[in-house]
């Protein structure tokens, strides 16, 4: 990573960029890796950037004259059950929305491919033509000679010890030589990632595992390079290595490491071999390689590779101190990864964003208490574990559970609730969950549970939680003028106002979305998404400051998430439900918001629908909510979960953050221009100027599967006159339009009544479009 992003900086013109390694180049983890590159990921961003690293590591040599050792003779993913070969048939889907070669083929021609492979129990494979390895060592050096070339400079064998840092901002660092001045860090320190960050404050939950490969020496039929073998229902990754085998595995349950373990001494180091703990895959691939059994083993690897709580990699800057950017916690692939991740990385620095949205891998993602060591060395063995796994819909992990409290989380627990962690609170994801779901693709166990919530706040009243969202209070004189600089909304309307705004960057494209109330003349609060709350308050926080530090605005800025609890309310039933407790809410306007008491708590209710019906969403204290969630399920509203919400709010047409919206897109392609100001005064406005007068280059549209039986869950490559113009972007059953439906990206405009195929698995699904919401199109019954 550090490499790579010297190159690329270099690259974009930073001359006098430096490289500090306290041992020798590639001595952590880099040197041991088993280099593979496979590019297909799970969403397009990724995707592409691993591409790029193919093309980089392709080219390189040409560039550098020094050899890569990029090989490239594709790799092979075998299913052993339905479920694995529905996964790499949607893979193979996605693939080909992307632009890779990728092709189903029999376990007939598997075996071909891998002759040496036991093929009695596969099913099916796919193909990928163009993955390949590397030399890990040999890239490093390219990517160094080229850097030189450019101006950059390598210094090894002096360490970072210390981070000078000036009003949270980098300025230098200390060294085992001394101190350098500069202005931003690209902390590219692998395992030991989360103590470099220290030395600066700021929080990187990364932690190392151990990681096993198993070399033999050479064996009779492997000629030359073979493809990599992907067995991933039984954990394992093969190819050839010198001749022998090379059998690497991604074990159920990881090693930890502790933090600290592992000091400044561990050059070029490897961890003891461990046949106890790799004997399970040892028997998985004796299975799958029945030439093991005579082969002679070289070595056990045990390399050390870093972790995170959730599987991918952290870029980016880091939320607590201006100009520390991340590029660590590869995950075991940051060789497929560094190519891309590197050129990623040197864009933040140099332009202040990535070259393409990779909200996935934000630095800014995690809660603090994931900084746990406890919980670290609980969660990061099981992300290794999971590496393999089939991303069903609503699989959850298991380790470092119930980190945060929610309010009402006593309550959900008796009424049965299914939860997913967001941001380490646990959200309800659907009710009556007798047991947890089955892990499968087909019709969910949680089907009839999310029509009954949808039902009750479609006839009746039902309450969504909302409390995780991030509370942000702005207040001071020049809270409105600061808003309107930030917001690209209506921010200026009168207090008692409700205010949907996008949050635009430089470039006139999603950084974030929110919902603003307006208490008084100079106090606003901001409500935003659960998961975004570290990074919204930096954005907010940075913008009061402005580049130089000094303030420019005078607002404070607050993190009020944990004092509040939010419920929102809805349903036809839910005016005369409140009324009963004592609040008169029917003349309240809609985007409109009030002080009342209900139940007799003091609350502020606001009139807004993210589902589509009618109902408020009732801010109270923290410490109040169970006496006024009591109050409601005992007149009769019904808890609903995450599951319903979202298949009422993809019915609505409603965007969501991290699945219509992103830093890629701007208000203009999302259609919702009309939340923003045509007056200007915010950040992005010129981009959008320039934007307003050319061609839609792509819409959100809404669909409406014929067949009820489809199961849409995102990503998946829409088809329209034979040709792949987008993707779904937000999945669900409708229920209460009776069908599966989906939000889908398209690059062509599309109107109403149009039909589109949409590809699940390799299956063409039939679908109606929308350009208006499939459900009350008009907004009638939100508002009436
Ligand atoms: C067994 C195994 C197999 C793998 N197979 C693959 C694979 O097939 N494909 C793939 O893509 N990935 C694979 N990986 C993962 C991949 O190797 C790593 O993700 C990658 O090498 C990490 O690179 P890095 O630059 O982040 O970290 P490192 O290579 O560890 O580099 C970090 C550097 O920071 C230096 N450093 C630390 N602290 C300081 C300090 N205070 N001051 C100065 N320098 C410091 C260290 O000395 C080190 O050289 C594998 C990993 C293992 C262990």
């Amino acid at each position: 990573m550090g490499c790579s992003t010297l190159y690329h900086l270099a690259k974009l013109g930073v001359t006098d960029a430096i490289l500090v390694e306290r041992n020798k180049l590639t001595s952590g983890t880099t040197w041991h890796s088993a280099a593979q590159v496979r590019a297909l990921r799970h969403s397009r961003n990724l995707t592409k950037m691993i591409q790029y690293s193919v093309d980089l590591y392709s080219q390189l040599e040409q560039e550098t004259g020094q050899s890569v050792g990029w090989i490239q003779k594709g790799s092979l993913s075998i299913a052993t059950n339905q479920d694995r070969l529905i996964y790499i048939k949607r893979q193979e889907a996605l693939a080909q929305a992307y632009g890779i070669a990728a092709t189903s083929i029999s376990a007939g021609e598997a075996r071909e491919r891998w002759p040496l492979m036991n093929s009695e129990d596969v099913i099916g494979a796919v193909w990928s033509p163009d993955d390949g390895r590397v030399s890990p060592s040999d890239v490093c050096a390219a990517l160094i000679k080229a850097a030189k070339a450019a101006g950059a400079t390598l210094f090894e064998d002096i360490g970072v010890s210390g981070v000078i840092t000036e009003n949270g901002r980098v300025r230098g660092i200390e060294t085992t030589q001394g101190a350098i001045q500069c202005d931003a860090i690209a902390l590219c320190a692998g395992l030991w990632s989360r103590e470099v960050a220290a030395l600066a404050g700021a929080e990187v939950p990364v932690l190392a595992c151990e990681h096993f490969y198993l070399l033999t020496k050479p064996i009779d039929g492997i000629m030359g390079n073979t493809p990599t073998l992907s067995d991933h229902d039984n954990k394992l990754y093969i190819r050839d290595d010198s001749g022998g085998l090379l059998v690497g595995c991604f074990e159920p349950m990881g090693k930890p490491i502790k933090p600290g373990v592992l000091d400044a001494n561990f050059e070029f180091g490897l961890l003891p071999e461990d046949w106890d703990h790799f004997q399970p895959m040892m028997e998985h691939a004796l299975h799958r390689l029945p030439v093991l059994e005579n082969a002679e083993v070289k070595m056990l690897l045990n390399g050390p590779e870093s972790f995170t709580p959730d599987g991918t990699f952290m870029l980016g800057e880091t939320a607590e101190t201006r100009g520390l950017f991340l590029g660590c916690g590869m995950n075991s692939v940051g060789l497929a990864s560094g190519g891309g991740a590197g050129m990623n990385l040197a864009h933040c620095i140099v332009k202040g964003a990535p070259a393409y949205d990779l909200s996935e891998a934000d630095a800014k993602r995690f809660a603090p208490v994931f900084n746990s060591v406890d919980h670290l060395m609980a969660r990061c063995p099981e992300i290794l574990g999971a590496h393999y796994d089939i991303a069903y819909p609503a699989r959850q992990l298991k380790t470092a559970r119930n980190l945060r409290q929610l309010p009402l989380q006593i309550e959900f627990e008796k009424a049965f609730a299914f939860t997913g962690q967001f941001y380490g609170w646990e959200r309800p994801l659907y009710f009556n969950a007798a047991k947890p779901p089955r892990h499968t693709f087909e019709k969910p166990d949680w089907f009839e549970n999310v029509r009954a919530e949808v039902m009750s706040a479609h006839h009746d009243a039902a309450v969504f939680d909302l409390s995780s969202f991030g509370k942000l209070d702005v207040i001071g004189p020049d809270a409105e003028a600061f808003l309107l600089k930030t917001c690209a909304g209506y921010l200026d309307r009168e207090p008692g106002s409700v205010i949907y705004s996008a949050v635009l960057n430089e470039r006139g494209t999603f950084e974030s979305d929110l919902t603003a109330q307006r208490i008084n003349k100079y106090h606003y609060r901001l409500f935003v998404g659960t998961q975004a709350i570290k990074k919204d308050l930096a954005w907010f926080s940075r913008a009061v400051s402005g580049d130089a530090g000094a303030k420019s605005y005078d607002v404070t800025i607050t993190d009020v998430t944990e004092d509040h609890a939010v419920l929102a309310v809805m349903g036809p039933a839910t005016a005369a439900i409140i009324a009963s407790l004592g609040a008169n809410l029917e003349t309240l306007g809609y985007f409109k918001h009030v002080e009342t008491t209900i139940a007799g708590i003091n609350v502020r209710a606001a009139r807004l629908s993210y589902v589509g019906e009618a109902g408020w969403e009732i801010t109270c204290a923290t410490s109040h909510a169970n006496t006024l969630y009591k109050a409601l399920t005992t007149a009769g509203v019904k808890p609903a979960g995450l599951f319903a919400q979202t298949s009422m709010r993809i019915e609505k047409g409603f965007r969501a953050m991290g699945h219509e919206l992103d830093s890629d897109v701007s208000p203009i392609d999302a259609g919702l221009q009309a939340f923003t100001r045509n007056s200007g005064g915010f950040i992005g406005f010129s981009e959008l100027i320039k934007k307003s007068g050319q061609p839609l280059s792509q819409q959100i549209v809404s669909l409406k599967f014929d067949n009820e039986f489809a199961i849409p869950l995102g990503y998946e490559p829409v088809i329209h006159n034979g040709k792949i113009i987008g993707k779904t972007t937000s999945c669900a059953f409708g229920y209460r339009v009776n069908r599966p439906i989906a939000l889908a990206q398209v690059s062509e405009q599309l109107e109403s009544g149009m039909r589109v195929e949409v590809n699940i698995a390799g299956n063409h699904y039939l679908a109606h479009v929308s350009v208006a919401p499939l459900f009350d199109k008009e907004g009638l019954r939100m508002k009436c």
